[in-house]
């Protein structure tokens, strides 16, 4: 957990303590260094040659939520969840072609917290944490602490939205936007919702993959409540995910009756085999979640490891067309500086 909301007085704390959500707790107890990790799963440290020590990422340290660790399997060093999370050596150096804004985030930037690259459509960066430190992320190197924090530094933000009726769609991503606790969210989610022209909300998320118990019946009331189309963007990787309570919580969303995408990352050892991106689209599809985009790897430092060829990448895509129904296939895009949209990379050849 980053920061409490509030001080609390001692009579309040009592009563606070009692509301603390679940989530909260989960997330607060998460592990957070990489040899427990490693122990939690019987694995040791000599099965790593490239593991960093936790000295050496402390920028972006081991973040692991219980529930994304019971979803690994204990005695694997293989194991494609463990992979995602793991800190190993390429993370500290560079290479060709790897820079800090690989995405030209930063030309991007319209006001604080606020991005706009395409027509249509503004990103906020909602929350600068999240409930898990995946070691290829595209913003592991994105200033977060100059990002707005409380309702009132989202009003430059809010004008500039007001300002553009061209945009009709807000996309609140991060970090993670479902980090902030109800009322925060509630309060930024109203406050875009008042924008006549705005007529989606969209939220993108790792958290019911990572923290299903982020899930919870007072988030979807929220959600559903709001007088805007709501549409959720989560991000898994492998089918091994989408188990157990990260099942459940996606089914609720769906029940809710939010549509709800998926957008994944192709990693290397991780899901760059048309059988796993096979599994990975059933699962998503069986719980009533959509493929939506795979991602090609933003060329970010230190997550160089992960890059997987773009002829394996269409080579993979091609095996799932041949095998899925087209719902269930993703787009397969990668992100250029400049580009009107995502770029996509599979030709019509197949
Ligand atoms: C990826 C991205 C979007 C969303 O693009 P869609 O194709 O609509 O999913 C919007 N804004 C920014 C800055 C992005 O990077
Ligand atoms: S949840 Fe998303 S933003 Fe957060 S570390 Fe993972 S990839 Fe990056």
């Amino acid at each position: 957990m980053n920061t409490p909301d509030a001080k609390l007085t001692d009579s309040a704390a009592v009563s606070t303590a009692r509301q603390t959500p679940r989530w909260q707790l989960e997330l607060s107890q998460a592990i957070r260094s990489g040899s427990e990790l490693l122990s939690r799963l019987q694995l040791t440290s000599d099965q790593f040659p490239a593991l960093l020590p936790d000295t050496a990422v402390a920028d972006f340290p081991v973040l692991v939520p219980h529930s994304f660790l019971n979803r690994m399997q204990p005695g694997n060093p293989r194991d494609p969840l463990l992979l995602q999370v793991l800190p190993q050596s390429p993370e500290i150096t560079s290479a060709p072609g790897f820079t800090a804004d690989a995405v030209g985030d930063l030309h991007a930037r319209r006001s604080p917290g606020l991005l706009h690259k395409y027509h249509g459509r503004v990103l906020l960066l909602a929350a600068g944490a999240c409930a898990v430190h995946c070691r290829y992320c595209f913003r592991r190197q994105y200033p977060y602490a100059e990002e707005p924090r409380r309702l009132e530094d989202w009003e430059p933000a809010m004008a500039e939205i007001e300002a553009d009726s061209d945009i009709r769609e807000v996309i609140l991503s991060g970090g993670d936007p479902l980090v902030l606790n109800d009322s925060r969210l509630a309060q930024l989610c109203h406050r875009i919702a008042r924008i006549p022209h705005i007529d989606r909300l969209r939220i993108h998320t790792r958290l019911p993959i990572v923290l299903p118990s982020r899930v919870t019946p007072e988030l979807l009331s929220l959600l559903t409540s709001l007088p805007k189309q709501i549409l959720m963007v989560v991000h898994a990787n492998h089918a091994a995910e989408i188990r157990d309570d990260c099942l459940a919580a996606l089914q609720q969303v769906v029940r809710a009756g939010l549509p709800i995408l998926n957008q994944a990352v192709l990693l290397q050892n991780i899901n760059d085999s048309a059988d796993a991106q096979e599994q990975l689209s059933l699962s998503l599809v069986n719980a009533g979640v959509l493929p939506y985009y795979l991602h090609q790897l933003d060329r970010v430092d230190g997550t160089q490891h992960f890059e997987v060829s773009e002829t394996v990448g269409q080579q993979i895509l091609s095996a799932l067309q041949a095998r899925l129904p087209g719902y269930a296939v993703p787009r397969y895009v990668r992100e250029i500086p400049g580009a009107t949209g995502k770029t996509p990379l599979l030709r019509a050849w197949s």
